[in-house]
């Protein structure tokens, strides 16, 4: 059984989801490396490092660690704590720390970049892809174009923040969800509160 990381490490992912992220992980680990895109301070990357531990692979986690537009200074979700001494949002010592105190270290590989900073350089026929970057339109459009096709069938396919309905959250993830259904390259497998996971078909 994994082990939850505790409320020191923030994040924006349930108990429940993480549990979901886990048996992904755990599942499709075994057919490649899982792809996290958007560590923030690694509370769903501690859940998937525990499944890709248990599949004997790995996390790439690839998060620029400068947040998304909502964690800059002034918007909704900005965090003081998490500035550098520039002032910009740094969440890479965070990250760090709580992947060295959930002992999962070497299961996780961060690479500091962008999604298309690294598209080009990134190509391995991945086991899982987690979607959970920026929730503009164009990025979450930018992480599945890229990404969405580089999932080995039988992998998974996971978005956080998923919501039908308007009045609970911004629409990005769940445009992109419903892409990745219309593309006949998925089919839908499970939802767990805000988590949606797809399976690549043959
Ligand atoms: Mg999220």
């Amino acid at each position: 059984m994994p082990t939850a990381p505790g409320p020191e490490v923030r994040g924006f992912l349930s108990d429940q989801e993480g549990m979901a992220l886990f048996d992904a992980a755990c599942q499709a680990g075994a057919l490649g490396p899982v792809l996290e895109i958007g560590s923030w301070c690694g509370r769903s990357t501690i859940w998937l490092a525990q499944g890709a531990r248990a599949a004997s692979t790995v996390v790439l986690a690839l998060d620029h660690h400068r947040g998304s537009e909502e964690h800059q200074p002034g918007e909704m979700f900005h965090d003081p704590e998490l500035v550098d001494a520039e002032g910009k949002v740094d969440t890479l010592q965070e990250f760090r720390r709580n992947i060295a105190r959930a002992g999962v270290e070497d299961h996780v590989i961060p690479i500091v970049a962008g999604t298309e900073q690294v598209a080009a350089f990134l190509k391995p026929d991945l086991g899982m892809v987690f979607i959970d970057g920026g929730h503009s339109l164009a990025a979450a459009l930018a992480d599945w174009r890229t990404f969405g096709t580089r999932i080995v069938p039988g992998g998974i396919l996971a978005i956080h923040d998923v919501f039908p309905d308007a009045g609970e959250g911004g629409q990005a993830p769940y445009t992109i969800w419903r892409l990745a259904l219309a593309s006949g390259l998925y089919e839908e497998t499970g939802c767990t509160e805000s988590l949606r996971t797809l399976k690549r078909l043959p």
